[in-house]
């Protein structure tokens, strides 16, 4: 199994006993700390120095474990791994999950629903608008955004296939840094439920 010991800066080393004692918490606090660090590297394979990540934290059919990243790992003395990097992965969950007919319509209905509170800012609604990056980084489409009266600006997003974490993260920063309220829309959502993988990223 590749990756059978990872080094997580700040946390220490990883070996199979260790790891095999983690709790699925464990695992969800290590991923989510890789990802508010990128795009620097926090996490190690011990066998060949390159950068690692986790695995199926929140899976509840697969082990959660580290591996390497695509494409690394080749000189790894303990092999490499079908690990897919994050830009395929979000790849391949927006694709189709954006453009559904069922997002769609969730995103109209509740442009449709705010319009009816009378602190609804006339004209501030828009499904699928581009909003600019601030100073360097990337611009955002909110699903659906909208201004309230003496509340400020909101923007939701509707998420109904699983969440990526890295995307998870990059959204809530973007929203916090532009002073826009940011409301999570998912199929269903329970405290005693957190650990979901639909809903632990946001959680998180
Ligand atoms: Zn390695």
């Amino acid at each position: 199994m590749p990756v059978r010991k990872a080094r997580v800066l700040g946390l220490g080393v990883y070996d199979e006993v260790r790891q095999a004692g983690l709790q699925s918490q464990d695992w969800q606090d290590i991923r989510t700390r890789i990802n508010h660090a990128r795009p620097e590297p926090l996490a190690f394979c011990l066998g060949c120095n390159e950068p690692a990540h986790v695995k199926a934290a929140t899976s509840t059919e697969r082990s959660p474990h580290f591996a390497h990243y695509k494409g690394g790992g080749l000189s790894c003395p303990w092999g490499e791994d079908g690990g897919r990097n994050p830009d395929d992965v979000r790849a391949s969950i927006y694709a189709g999950n954006q453009e559904s007919p069922l997002h769609k319509s969730m995103c109209n209905q509740v442009l449709e629903l705010i319009s009816l509170d009378p602190r609804y800012e006339l004209g501030s609604g828009v499904v699928d608008g581009y909003l600019p990056p601030n100073g360097a980084g990337r611009g955002r489409w909110p699903d659906v955004r909208f201004n309230l009266d003496g509340l400020g600006k909101f923007a939701v997003e509707v998420q109904l296939a699983p969440s990526l974490a890295t995307e998870v993260v990059a959204r809530s920063k973007y929203y916090l840094s532009q002073g826009i309220h940011l409301i999570w829309l998912v199929p269903w959502y329970t405290f005693d439920r957190v650990a979901r993988a639909f809903t632990a990223d946001i959680a998180q």
